[in-house]
């Protein structure tokens, strides 16, 4: 049975990944950081093991791999998917703006593939993937602190591909479009419309899409994928 290790796994599409990968057979662990509540939740729904911690902190990241470690053996599948998303104008970006951005959606993601590399290419056999997003690959406006970590995801993919591949350790990105989630709750009924037009399948995707996504990219079904970067946005970027 492998382990798996989701990042920000108490609410949206973190939650689902954590529920699709126990359901099909993975031990998972998650991290929360604000929402405990609904980790304790999720975690007796179904029997992963949830660890608190500060992704965007260099020292927590290592602790929780560390606990992880030790509960249920080493981890085989690593999933950065944590992450923030904020709407300002660039000037207004303040240095506090930038490197709470920075480190929470791509230095996690340095820190938790630094932590978990090493077991996995002792043992020649792994799976990273990491959460980005369309943003990262054509940039939104006003969302540049945002656009920039996600694009940051999408470069650390494909040179780490490149470097652990020989060792057996798959490297691989997901960029979703506009997805159901708290993280889009202060969008307008109009801008959802609006997004929902530009999208040539006509809707907003459902967490469970990215999650199937993810259970994917984990599975021996992926076996000669690595360095790909697959956007699940309903076609709005193509
Ligand atoms: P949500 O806002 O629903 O959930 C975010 C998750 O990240 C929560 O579990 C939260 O934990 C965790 N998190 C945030 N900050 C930290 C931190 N400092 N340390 C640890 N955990 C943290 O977002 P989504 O599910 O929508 O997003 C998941 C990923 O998908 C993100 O990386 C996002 O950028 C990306 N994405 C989302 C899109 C969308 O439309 N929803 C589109 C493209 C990409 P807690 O609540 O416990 O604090």
């Amino acid at each position: 049975m492998k382990t798996a290790f989701i990042t920000g796994g108490s609410r949206g599409i973190g939650a689902e990944a954590v529920r699709l990968l126990a359901k099909n057979g993975y031990k998972v662990a998650f991290t929360y950081y604000k929402s405990e509540e609904q980790a304790m939740k999720l975690s007796e729904e179904i029997g992963a093991f949830a660890v608190y911690c500060d992704v965007s902190k260099s020292d927590d990241v290592k602790n929780a791999v560390s606990r992880i470690n030790d509960t249920l053996g080493n981890i085989d599948i690593l999933i950065n998917n944590a992450g923030i998303d904020e709407f300002a104008l660039f000037c207004d970006i303040t240095d506090e703006m930038w490197h709470r951005m920075i480190d929470t959606n791509l230095s996690s993601a340095f820190y938790a593939s630094r932590a978990v590399l090493p077991s996995m290419i002792s043992k020649k056999d792994g799976v990273i993937i990491n959460v980005s997003s369309m943003w990262g690959e054509v940039g939104a406006s006003c969302e540049v602190h945002y656009s920039v970590s996600k694009a940051g995801l999408i470069g650390m993919t494909k040179a780490l591909a490149k470097e652990v591949g020989p060792s057996g350790v798959r490297v691989n990105c997901i960029t979703p479009g506009v997805i159901d989630t708290d993280m889009n709750k202060n969008l307008s009924k109009d801008d959802l419309e609006q997004l929902k037009s530009d999208t040539p399948l006509g809707k907003i995707g459902k967490t469970e899409d990215v999650a199937k996504a993810i259970l994917f990219l984990c599975s021996d079904d992926a076996r000669f994928i690595t360095g790909q970067i697959l956007g699940v946005n309903g076609g709005y970027i193509i």
